[in-house]
């Protein structure tokens, strides 16, 4: 009880000593703000940070001097003039990192998108004829070129465009759905609440292992307006299992006049297999297997910027494109300018040398060792290089990995938090107390930067 009232009393005082808006917009650093920031702005941070001073001293801390709340303040102010989301490296050891901003993109994506930010552009306008045109064309021609499609739209990313599908198609009819495929991918996407969203009725068929044809075909009556296979993009049933090809479900669906709808999650334009991967099933394949709708993102194995991408059949695309929700989830021109860049890669068979994503995965092992001894190196006596493996990520490929070489720093937890607190925090990956790099998710052009970071680092925690 007594300590209770020695501490409000030690509070009340505290709360008096606490300074003005007027002390605190007084001070030196403040006055040097005052020249290139609003007045108004600087006394909005400081309002704000003084409640969040009186909230700690409330909990028992102490009253910050008049010099501590004006270093806050700046440091809030001048936050404003940092790029945020900021540039980080990614040497996790996921390739496409969710987290982390997914696909990092090529120098043509990057000055196609810079092209069409800085400017007007022919988003929507044709220039020959000098009237109004479709933002579409940018890319519809180029996807059904790589994937043999009828037609194609791009959205704002996958989840909408499986939205958009569902609810095109299949609003107040029942879609035929795997037990086994009415998942949760993961930030929020799942299966059933997607379907429920669209005001489609998910029918539910087979069990969690095990699903097959006759069960869809028993599921089929008037009602039904599609079947949906979802790709189990970042998880894997083993053992007793048995699953539907997609080419059996074109088959069901053609016998009844159903289309079959095809979620592939990453989407995947080259044969993973060429780079000892698991096979991941390829957009064209879905196509020539007959599936009348495909959805895919951009920014996972496709390596391009923030998308869903939408191929299949011209008489289903086009329902897509005339329903209202298309104009609720349409992509920006800077992406769809991306967009078009990352797939003229694919066009011009360079995707392996030019997006990055590819570039991570095609580079052979013996060059990531060379990386990683020289990071080692850098990181001193205590790191040494072993053997690991990078995870493709992102929802493709659950089981997915390829070898790589991991620099290992024993009671590296320390290094880890003071590269993470650099101006280009680099991201590593703590186990237990070990910090692991892994040189295939890092851009060979960032080596410089994590060499220095690594001697700057490793030195000061040495001593
Ligand atoms: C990732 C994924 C989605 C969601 O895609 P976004 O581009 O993140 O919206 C949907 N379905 C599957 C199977 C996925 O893997």
């Amino acid at each position: 009880m007594s300590s209770t009232c020695c501490r409000m009393f030690v509070n009340m005082t505290s709360f008096r000593h606490l300074p003005s808006v007027d002390r605190v917009l007084a001070h030196k650093r403040l006055k040097e703000l005052g020249q290139s920031y609003p007045h108004d702005l600087l006394v909005g941070f400081i309002r704000e940070e003084l409640t969040a001073a009186r909230r700690r001293i409330a909990a028992g801390g102490d009253c910050p001097s008049v010099d501590a709340v004006a270093e806050k303040v700046c440091q809030s102010v001048l936050a404003l003039d940092k790029f945020s989301p900021r540039r980080v490296i990614n040497a996790s050891g996921v390739i496409i990192h969710t987290n982390l901003g997914r696909a990092p993109l090529s120098e043509e994506a990057i000055a196609a998108m810079k092209s069409a930010a800085a400017g007007y552009c022919d988003l929507e306008y044709d220039i020959e004829s000098g009237e109004r045109g479709s933002r579409n064309v940018h890319i519809e021609s180029l996807i059904c070129r790589l994937t043999g499609a009828g037609a194609a739209l791009a959205v704002n990313n996958n989840a909408s465009a499986v939205l958009l599908g569902l609810m095109a198609l299949a609003r107040r009819k029942e879609v035929i759905v795997s037990r086994g495929q009415a998942v949760e991918i993961g930030g929020g996407f799942r299966v059933p609440d997607v379907m429920r969203q669209s005001g489609a009725k998910l029918v539910e068929v087979g069990t969690t292992n095990c699903t097959y044809a006759a069960d869809y075909e028993q599921a089929i009556n008037p009602q039904t307006a599609a079947i949906l296979r979802v790709h189990s993009s970042n998880f894997r049933v083993v053992g007793f299992t048995s699953t539907v090809t997609l080419g059996e479900l074109v088959m069901v669906g053609r016998k009844h006049g159903i289309p079959v709808l095809d979620d592939l999650g990453s989407g995947c334009f080259l044969d993973t297999s060429r780079f000892g991967l698991e096979r991941e099933p390829t957009v064209q394949e879905s196509i020539t297997a007959g599936a009348g709708l495909v959805f895919f993102s951009g920014d996972k194995l496709v390596g391009g910027p923030q998308a869903g991408i939408i191929a299949g059949e011209k008489a289903l695309v086009d329902r897509l494109k005339k329903h209202p929700l298309a104009r609720a989830v349409r992509i920006d021109k800077v992406r769809l300018a991306g967009l078009r860049a990352t797939l003229v890669h694919y066009l011009k068979n360079e995707a392996v040398l030019k997006i990055p994503v590819w570039r991570m995965i095609a580079t052979p092992v013996g060059e990531i060792e060379k990386r990683a001894e020289s990071w080692a190196k850098a990181a001193g006596k205590s790191a040494l290089v072993v053997d690991g493996e990078t995870v493709v990520g992102g929802g493709s490929l659950p089981g997915g990995s390829l070898p790589t070489r991991l620099v290992l720093i024993h009671g590296g937890k320390r290094l880890a938090d003071a590269l993470r607190q650099r101006s280009v925090p680099i991201i590593g990956r703590v186990e237990r107390d070990r910090l692991l790099l892994d040189p295939r998710t890092v851009l060979p052009e960032e080596d410089e930067m994590v060499l220095k970071a690594l001697r700057a680092d490793a030195a000061t925690l040495a001593g």
